[in-house]
């Protein structure tokens, strides 16, 4: 029998690994991962880890001896260059060829680069790899500016990070709110906090270019202003790493469609024995009729260990609703389901201290609590409910 093959580095693929061998999967396991070290998680990244306060230790969700102590060939500084469905086989660099009985692909997403002149200067930083988070904490570590360009979860998490070294931090985002895809309700109580602890917040305006002859020293945006930086950190999104499925056939849905593999609700992709997990993966949901694709830990977590299941031959079907959660400051959210419809609060937004719920057609979409814990559960009931739920439930939620 051919090994189980993983492509990925991230916590999608050490899930799915995990899952396996705890599910009784005894036999040949391989890992093929990109980056230098063992799969690992991200949110630290923008959070503790970027602020020194939290070690290497805590990024990996299996310790490096976990892969040897189970009996699993962890291929690190490989990547998969080249699929080929119908022999089974995975190319690989360095290596050559590598044939499965059975595939799952757990590649992520990539981040978007800044395209203005200037954008590749020393400075400029990106965040998506450690090795991204290393360079930028060694960035914070110095004096001067610092200009945040991408007012999303990249943006507003790396900010709060900067000012809480002491940087004087300004985010430049291009549409009316920062954290656009919440709508303005949401928006305004992160960026209540953000001006409470300095960080200068700017809408409505991109960035045309880096300043600097040799190093960045700061931007021009688009009306002609321009800030000095010492340090340009970019966050404006990311794209699913699709290449590999979509250069063998494997079916893929186009950017302007949210992008991602398309997988059934076992995660199988069209292609017979490959499956997919993570960001990449666009998965029917029962709950809201459609294929949904997350870019969000807990999806990582919950994809990586279904289709650990799936490839062993569990039939069941993925059901888990989307849930997310961020720290910025002393400000703690968790957030299910999904952001699109009006905007119920209850409790208190000006305290931050409130459960917001998004509601279409009387149906409750999704639930983000802001400094409200254990009521995920809750939201969750009324998320699944099958008819509507009246606003007065709503608004009473949280006493
Ligand atoms: P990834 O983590 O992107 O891992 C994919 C891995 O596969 C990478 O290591 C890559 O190098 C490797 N790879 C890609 N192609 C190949 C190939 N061909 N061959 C071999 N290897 C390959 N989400 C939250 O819900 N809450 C948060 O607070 C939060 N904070 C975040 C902070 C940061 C800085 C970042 C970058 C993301 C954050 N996220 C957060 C999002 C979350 O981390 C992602 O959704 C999650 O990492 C997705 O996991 P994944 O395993 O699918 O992909
Ligand atoms: P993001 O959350 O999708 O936000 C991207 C931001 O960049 C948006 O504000 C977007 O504006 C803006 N943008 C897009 N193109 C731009 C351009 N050309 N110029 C200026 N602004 C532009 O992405 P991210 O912040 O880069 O984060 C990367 C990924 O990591 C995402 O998948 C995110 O979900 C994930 N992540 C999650 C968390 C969390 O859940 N706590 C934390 C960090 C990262 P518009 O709104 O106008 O499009």
């Amino acid at each position: 029998m051919e090994p189980i093959v993983v492509v990925g580095g991230g916590l999608a693929a050490a899930r799915t690994t995990e899952t396996l061998r705890a599910e009784g999967y005894e036999g040949d396991l391989v890992v093929v991962a990109g980056e230098p070290q063992a799969p690992y998680e991200r949110p630290p990244l923008s959070k503790d880890y970027l602020r020194g306060e939290a070690g290497r230790d805590a990024l990996f969700p299996l310790d490096a001896d976990w892969y040897a102590d189970h009996g699993v060939d962890l291929r690190t500084s490989t990547t998969a260059t080249a699929l080929d469905v119908g022999a089974r086989s995975v190319t690989t660099a360095p290596g050559g060829s590598l044939r499965y009985s059975r595939l799952v692909l757990a590649t992520g997403s990539r981040v978007r680069r800044l395209d203005v002149p200037g954008a590749g200067s020393p400075g400029v930083h990106h965040l998506r790899l450690v090795s991204d988070a290393d360079g930028l904490a060694d960035a914070l570590g110095q004096d001067g500016p610092v200009v945040v360009v991408g007012d999303g979860w990249i943006g507003m998490e790396v900010a709060a990070s900067a000012r809480q070294l002491g940087r004087d931090v300004t985010v430049v985002g291009r549409g009316p709110h920062p954290l656009g895809m919440l709508g303005e309700e949401a928006a305004s109580i992160f960026a209540g906090v953000h001006a409470d602890h300095g960080v200068r917040l700017l809408h409505g305006r991109t960035v045309t270019e880096v300043l600097g002859s040799g190093r960045a020293t700061g931007v021009r945006l688009d009306d002609g202003t321009e800030l000095e930086a010492a340090t340009v950190v970019v966050g404006i999104g990311v794209t699913p790493e699709v290449g590999l499925a979509s250069g063998a056939g494997i079916e893929v849905l186009p950017g302007d469609a949210g992008g991602g593999v398309v997988v059934d609700g076992t995660l199988r992709t069209s292609a017979p024995d490959v499956w997919a997990a993570g960001d990449i993966a666009a998965v029917p949901s029962r709950r809201y009729d459609r294929l949904l694709r997350f870019e969000h830990w807990a999806t990582a977590d919950e994809t990586g260990k279904h289709v650990a299941r799936s490839v062993l031959g569990s039939g069941e079907a993925y059901d888990v609703l989307p849930y997310f959660f961020s720290d910025q400051f002393d400000l703690g959210m968790e957030a299910k389901g999904i952001t699109e419809g009006e905007v119920v609060v209850s409790g208190s937004a000006a305290d931050r201290e409130c459960v917001l719920f998004w509601v279409d057609g009387g149906r409750v979409q999704g639930a983000m609590g802001i400094d409200v814990w254990d009521r995920m559960d809750d939201a969750e009931e009324l998320i699944r409910r099958p008819g509507t739920v009246e606003r007065s439930e709503l608004e009473r939620f949280v006493s």
